[in-house]
């Protein structure tokens, strides 16, 4: 895997994870040690003393899974793991309902409720509502259980203002898990989901970017390896791009590669993908046989040629592009594939430009043989349909 820079979005994610994988087993045990204390000094006798050490041991427990999470955390581009990510933060939420049912039972306080806010909310800056959903829950279930198990410390008094606290209570229950999730869903769906796209996508041409690229290969691969599914690559370039940013400029050219990542992406089905690869060199990840691959190719190369671009006033400028297209078969790694593309599409650049290259001849002499893998000779090899460029380009 490539070395990526940090995002933003990473940055940010990197931090929240290492601070709350400890700060919840740290708050855990400034609880056991505010509880301790009390009891030592004779402010809070009627406490079970073994379920209160096995409370202060729980919590060292705690901050040894979290420095698990920190250490075995990170993969080698400094990004937190997706899979510790998840675990983190559920290991971190049952935690938190752990330590919510402990306290309510051993050192059962009747205002207790109200650090429903306290024990739910660190977990809001992940932005990930279902983690909250999942805590808000486990923390008013545990609440409501342990109103009847232990109701006669948990409960106000039952006297004039009973049913005006409890009604306080429920409403401030309410409302305080009800910001909490709604807080998380909008930060989550504005601000998460927005960073997300700037990341994962490239600003010019808005196709996905090279970042985003290995994870839908892999999903892509994975899924090709059981057998259930195909998929074929298409690498292609455009054809003397240079010209265009020699005659017409820079900021022409940005507006020809636009209009080449659109007519890609309106000629592709809606769960094929298309990243940015290089600078004018697009791939584009197909979730079918190589026949159809090919057909698809074969399209968006003369739906490219057929329009033009306007410079200015009226110049119509005409590009082409170069397709080299490798199928999945078994045995060959994303890799190898990756490259049996851009040797087929390096191929079509040599012969004439403007055309899809779907085998390669076999030909002991030519000097393609030093880029090409053994797979893509061994079986009946020709070159098959490649259109030479007749229309001249520019
Ligand atoms: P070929 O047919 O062999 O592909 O010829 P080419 O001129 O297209 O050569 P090549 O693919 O090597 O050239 C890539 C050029 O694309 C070089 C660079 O100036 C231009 N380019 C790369 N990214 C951008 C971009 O974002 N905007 C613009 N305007 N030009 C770009
Ligand atoms: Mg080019
Ligand atoms: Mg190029």
């Amino acid at each position: 895997m490539e070395k990526w820079e940090l995002s933003a979005l990473d940055a940010y994610t990197n931090r929240v994870y290492k601070i709350i994988v400890l700060i919840i087993p740290i708050f855990c045990l400034c609880a056991s040690a505010t509880i301790i204390s009390l009891h030592s000094l004779g402010w809070y006798p009627d406490v079970n003393e073994t379920a209160l050490w096995m409370f202060a041991v729980s919590d060292f427990l705690y901050l040894a899974i979290g420095f698990y999470f920190i250490k075995t955390g990170f993969g080698e581009n400094g990004i937190v793991l997706p899979d510790k990510l998840k675990a983190g933060k559920y290991v971190m939420a049952v935690i938190v309902i752990v330590q919510w049912n402990m306290i309510s039972y051993i050192w059962p306080y009747m205002d207790f409720w109200a650090f429903g806010l306290l024990f739910t909310i660190v977990e809001a800056f992940f932005f990930d509502v279902k983690l909250v959903a999942f805590s808000t829950v486990g923390i008013s279930a545990s609440m409501f259980i342990s109103w009847f198990v232990k109701g006669e410390r948990l409960l106000p008094p039952q006297d004039d203002y009973f049913v005006a606290n409890m009604t306080f209570r429920m409403v401030g229950i309410l409302l305080m898990f009800l910001s909490i999730n709604i807080i998380t869903y909008f930060g989550g769906k504005f601000l998460v989901e927005e960073l997300e796209k700037y990341v994962n996508y490239d600003t010019l041409t808005h196709l996905l970017n090279r970042r985003s690229m290995d994870n839908y290969l892999q999903a892509a691969y994975k899924q090709a390896k059981t057998g259930k599914a195909t998929f074929c690559l298409m690498m292609m370039d455009i054809d003397d791009f240079k010209k265009v940013n020699d005659t017409y400029g820079h900021a022409f050219g940005d507006e020809v590669l636009k209009y080449v990542a659109a007519t890609i992406s309106t000629g592709v089905k809606k769960d094929d993908n298309v990243f940015r690869w290089g600078g004018e060199e697009i791939l584009v990840l197909l979730e079918t046989d190589e026949e159809k691959t090919v057909a698809a190719a074969e399209r968006i190369r003369k739906d490219i040629a057929k329009d033009p671009v306007i410079y200015q006033g009226g110049t119509e400028v005409y590009v082409t592009v170069t397709i080299g297209v490798a199928p999945y078969h078994n045995g060959i790694s994303v890799q190898q594939m990756m490259e049996e593309a851009d040797a087929k599409l390096y191929f079509g650049k040599r012969n004439g430009k403007n055309q899809v290259v779907s085998r390669l001849p076999d030909d002991k002499d030519d000097e393609d043989k030093k880029t090409k893998k053994q797979e893509i000779s061994s079986e009946n090899i020709k070159i098959a349909e490649y259109s030479l460029a007749s229309d001249g380009v520019l």
